[in-house]
């Protein structure tokens, strides 16, 4: 097209440092303009009977947003949210700047991989980068396609090669202008943008205090604080500041929308932001009625979704592994990097294999996964820091181990690589398994916590209230779930894919289908022993009656 504008779509690289696509983008760029798409496939209800995606995800992917445009604006830039799914609005979009080059990183799953082939086919030149993993898949002692069977298998051929992971690289100082919207205005017109969707007025922050949140004020000193932390946050982004750039070039320090389009632009922003409510289904629907109309289906429906929201509302923080609504657990690579800075200055990753198999706490594991999923967390970055750790502090079986699990994480995104799609089929890679079975009052039973299963209803429970499960956990119900109650490990995997605040396509995928007998488990599938691992892994019981005491305060 012979225009200098690139668009540059963030995906699960919500970050400016070791980020080579945006650092690619800006290299080819005269103007640049980056983009969030948020698709409304990604709140859609399931086949399974929930929206996809939960209120904690969200959430902690609104504070990442808010953090990442921050830190373009430091480098002259700013981010540009789109509401819409990616066919129509991105090239929209690419019509009202004039160009049809677009760059973003790769994400080798189906439905990312088709969303980029709709692009294509629109007509959009999109370049991708693969920048996700911890190793280059290039510099693998084999071919993708000859990635070993099993992860043993992969970790020591790695090992005995001595790969070591590419440097991260430096974010950039400045990033290219934005192209001059004015140009486009005509273009520009279908497409929705939006700044920020959440209401101002609800409260937001789980109580601390354990107050009731209904009255919506916070309960006592620490809640104010936190609230007024927050406002103070959204005001920066307040409602009454123009939410998009200026399409008739007209000043915007004076607060007002410049012309017609501006304005009917702005009106569809606040419609937009009014769209996302905290009063979706939360949990799959018993009675099989549709969740569509947004509301619960039956009395039993309607009772499940009251004891989720008191839940939700009143649980103490100590009760909370990963507390993203907290700032040190916020969204965002700020957040993310003064993480992993105080995770390294202290002597946790030297316990790390001792305490890795905890339930509860925010220190027993390195809690890097929520901010790696979201991309604000490079792992390249987070290696970096282990290395630098093991020179500070000296070389442990901790700090061992924390590269073996990142080797995990890569090990099932090169697994993707490899097989694609068939690790989508209800088979798997197994061509052997019967198709699944499901029990769909028994898979409800288990998304509430009401399987009378202590343990596991401990957890369900934890995973709905706070977004988080340890390892030890989510192995255990997931396992439950698939051999003990007879259900669809892929229900399973999308519930986890709706809660999750580390929800990642590919290590949820990988780990579901292990766990089940139709990844790459040598032993055929997992099944855990509940009561062993309540005996072993909660010994004196604490787990249990902490999360069946939330439970009986949500009856309340
Ligand atoms: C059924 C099931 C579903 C899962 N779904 C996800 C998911 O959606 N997103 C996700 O990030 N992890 C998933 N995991 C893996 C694992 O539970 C989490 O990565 C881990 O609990 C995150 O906590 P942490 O960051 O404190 O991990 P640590 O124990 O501190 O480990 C360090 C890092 O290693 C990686 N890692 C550790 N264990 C695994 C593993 N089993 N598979 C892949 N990577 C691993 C993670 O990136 C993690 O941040 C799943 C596991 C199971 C059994």
């Amino acid at each position: 097209m012979g225009s200098d504008v690139v668009i540059f779509r963030f995906r699960s690289d919500l970050r400016v440092g070791d980020n080579l696509a945006l650092l690619e983008a800006c290299a080819s760029a005269g103007r640049l303009l980056p983009v969030y798409c948020h698709d409304p496939a990604a709140d859609a209800p399931t086949r399974w009977g929930f929206a996809r995606r939960g209120p904690h995800r969200r959430a902690f992917l609104e504070a990442a947003l808010d953090d990442l445009d921050a830190a373009l604006r430091v480098r002259g830039s700013a981010l540009l949210e789109l509401h819409g799914a990616p066919c129509e609005v991105l090239p929209a979009l690419a019509r009202a700047v004039g160009t049809d080059a677009v760059v973003c990183e790769a994400i080798a799953a189906p439905e990312e991989e088709d969303e980029l082939a709709a692009l294509r086919a629109a007509g959009l030149r999109v370049r991708t980068v693969w920048q996700s993993s911890l190793l280059d898949p290039a510099a693998l002692p084999f071919a993708p396609a000859r990635l070993p069977k099993v992860f043993t298998a992969f970790r020591q051929a790695v090992e005995s090669a001595g790969l070591q992971p590419p440097v991260p690289l430096p974010a950039a100082q400045t990033l290219p202008p934005w192209p001059d919207l004015a140009t486009a205005a005509e273009a520009a017109h279908p497409i929705r943008a939006c700044r920020r969707s959440y209401n101002d007025e609800a409260p937001v922050l789980p109580c601390r205090s354990g107050g009731s949140r209904e009255s919506g004020g916070a309960t006592r000193d620490a809640d104010a604080a936190a609230e007024r932390r927050l406002r103070a946050c959204r005001r920066s982004y307040n409602d009454e500041a123009p939410a998009f750039p200026c399409r008739s070039g007209g000043s915007r320090e004076s607060g007002g929308a410049t012309s017609d389009a501006d304005a009917a632009a702005e009106r569809r922003l606040r419609a937009c932001r009014r769209s996302y409510n905290d009063e979706a289904p939360a949990f799959p629907c018993r009675s099989g009625g549709s969740r569509e109309s947004g509301g619960a289906t039956s009395e039993a429906d309607a009772a499940a979704e009251r004891r989720l929201r008191a839940c939700r509302r009143s649980y103490t923080v100590e009760l909370a592994s990963f507390p993203w609504w907290w700032p040190d657990f916020a969204g965002g690579e700020g957040a993310a990097l003064a993480h992993l800075a105080r995770y390294f200055a202290s002597d946790r990753p030297q316990h790390y294999k001792a305490t890795r198999n905890g339930l509860s706490g925010v220190g027993f594991s390195s809690k890097f996964s929520p901010w790696l999923a979201q991309g604000a967390l490079s792992p390249r970055v987070a290696f970096a820091a282990l290395r630098r750790h093991e020179a500070a502090q000296g070389v442990s079986e901790g700090s061992y181990w924390l590269w073996f699990e990142l080797l995990w994480r890569d090990y099932f995104r090169f697994l993707h690589l490899q097989h694609g799609r068939r690790l989508y089929r209800a088979r798997g890679l197994n061509a052997a398994a019967p198709p699944p079975a499901h029990d769909p009052a028994a898979f409800v039973a288990w998304c509430e916590g009401r399987t009378g299963h202590a343990f596991i209803d401990a957890g369900m429970r934890e995973l709905a209230a706070t977004g988080w499960l340890s390892n030890r956990m989510r192995q255990v119900v997931a396992s439950f779930l698939i051999h003990d109650l007879g259900c669809d490990w892929r229900a399973g995997a999308a519930w986890f894919e709706a809660q999750l605040v580390d929800y990642d396509v590919y290590s949820n995928q990988g780990n579901w289908l292990y766990i089940a007998g139709r990844g790459t488990d040598p032993r055929g599938g997992r099944r855990f022993d509940p009561d062993r691992q309540a005996a072993t892994y909660d010994a004196d019981g604490a787990y249990r009656t902490r999360w069946a005491e939330l439970d009986r305060r949500g009856d309340d």
